[in-house]
């Protein structure tokens, strides 16, 4: 028993024997004081005490059920590290729910506050602090400065139910989808950050697809699928985004799907981002997707006007810019598809209106975006039909269609040519769009009009117009 010792065999006494279990945990909290952060030591150590020690098992005794498993689940290996350090051999840690009369409550209630205070700021350090477990969120995205507007509307409804009772929506899994810089990385982190300020019990991991895989390769590298696993499925809240990344990744594939069931049936709350539906993941097994329609399958659409103009103005107030209100409007009537470009092109601008000491005024922004406007604008096989056949004044169908007169053949080589230089399309798809024609038709009307365009003035002039019509 500790204490129980004949001072004649001191010297050969194991160290754990000198010391009362409330003074090993004493010193065990100094080495852990050391390595996180002042707050989460006074949240989670300050009210708990060494009970017991023996020669397997070190108990230390809580205030409450909830500090238990915030111990076991984010300081458990801190905790071992330190004893073992402070003992000189590991131990097992047991934890004890035992009377104290100064209760840790949840982290709002803590003994020492932010310097701010504000009541939303220890979900920030519950999350940047723990020493085994990083949920990744960044408070930038919140639901305060998340526009809604009809583009987003649904999405953002369940996306609020979920951070609002989490494991209780029938939104699970919620899987939201769209288009690339429509806003699924800042509402699946706002369900994060907001869930995290309501329960701050609650764990909660974002992740994109690409780290989830490079963490398993990583793991069963070092031989610890073991950890991976138990580590992803001990969250309440998985925020899993852009998992397109999965395509063709068999082995991360199932590793997830056992995730996602464990955490499925243990009725935790999953979130799922994507630039695509769930049919159209190519590889993605039948039994996932079966798995994600169960909750709710929802889409984010490119925002209109009116909401690329709300967007903007926040962004005008939020970081106090002088941007008088016509620049606002031509950039929200000229940015249509994408809001990481539509703050991109203020940021820009007011970033090119400093350098230069110029004030932002309409002419400033033309010179300023007009040519990155062009640039990002979007050229499809359609737009460049529509084109094509106004030129030729033909009909668009006529254009699509599997007629051979000398006219349409002309327009339809130029409109495969200018489909192959300015879309990303491939021959095969191309040629499927201009009437059912195979690859290497395809070819032939693209080096048709390469090798006349120096020696034909009238495809030149065509070209010429067809190429600034598109890009306008
Ligand atoms: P995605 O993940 O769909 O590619 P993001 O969530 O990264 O897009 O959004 C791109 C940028 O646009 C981010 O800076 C984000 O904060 C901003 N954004 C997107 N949607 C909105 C919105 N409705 N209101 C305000 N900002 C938005
Ligand atoms: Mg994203």
């Amino acid at each position: 028993m500790p204490g129980e010792f004949r001072p004649d065999s001191v010297n050969n006494m194991p160290i754990e024997y000198f010391l009362t279990p409330d003074q090993l945990w004493s010193d065990a909290k100094d080495v852990i004081k050391s390595e996180i952060s002042l707050q989460n030591f006074n949240t989670w150590f300050n009210s708990s005490s060494g009970v017991s020690l023996d020669d397997e098992t070190f108990k230390i005794s809580v205030p409450n059920k909830f500090t238990a498993e915030w111990l076991k689940n984010r300081f458990n290996q801190a905790i071992v590290k330190a004893v073992a350090c402070c003992l000189g051999t590991s131990r097992k840690i047991e934890y004890v729910i035992g009377n104290s009369n100064d209760p840790i409550s949840p982290v709002g209630n803590t003994p020492v506050k932010t310097t701010t205070g504000a009541d939303s700021e220890p979900a920030a350090t519950i999350k940047t602090d723990s020493v085994d477990f990083e949920s990744n969120l960044n408070l930038r995205y919140l639901f305060d400065n998340f526009v809604v507007g009809d583009s987003n509307q649904f999405p953002h409804a369940a996306a609020k139910a979920v951070a609002e009772a989490p494991m209780q929506t029938k939104y699970n899994p919620l899987y939201i989808y769209g288009g690339s810089g429509l806003g699924k990385t800042h509402l699946v982190q706002a369900i994060g950050n907001e869930a995290t300020a309501n329960f701050s019990n609650l764990k909660v991991l974002y992740v994109t697809s690409e780290k989830f895989t490079n963490d398993f390769i990583d793991a069963i590298a070092r031989k610890k699928t073991l950890e991976f696993a138990r580590s992803y499925r001990s969250v309440d809240l998985l925020l899993l985004d852009d998992i397109q990344f999965f395509t063709g990744k068999e082995a991360t594939q199932e590793q997830f799907f056992h995730t996602f069931n464990a955490l499925y049936q243990a009725g935790k709350q999953i979130v799922l981002t994507s630039d695509r539906p769930p049919r159209d993941i190519k590889g993605l097994e039948e039994r996932l997707l079966s798995r994600f329609q169960c909750g709710l399958v929802t889409d984010i659409q490119p925002p209109d006007l009116e909401t690329r103009t709300a967007i903007l103005n926040m962004i005008v107030k939020l970081q106090g810019l002088s941007i008088p209100p016509e620049v606002v409007a031509y950039i929200a009537n000229n940015v249509t598809r994408n809001i990481r470009e539509l703050e991109g092109s203020i940021i820009r601008l007011n970033a090119y209106g400093s350098l230069n000491g110029r004030k932002i005024d309409i002419q400033f922004a033309q010179e300023i975006l007009k040519g990155t406007f062009t640039a990002g604008k979007e050229i499809s096989i359609k737009s460049i039909t529509e084109n094509v056949a106004d030129y030729y004044r033909i009909n668009p169908d006529h254009l699509k269609s599997k007629r051979k007169t000398a006219e349409l053949v002309r327009a339809r080589q130029v409109a495969m040519y200018i489909c192959r230089k300015y879309t990303t399309n491939s021959l095969k798809k191309i040629g499927e769009e201009f009437g059912g024609r195979d690859h290497s038709t395809v070819i032939h009307a693209i080096s048709t009009v390469e090798d006349n365009l120096d020696s034909d003035f009238n495809l030149k002039s065509a070209v010429d117009s067809l190429e600034a019509a598109i890009k306008s």
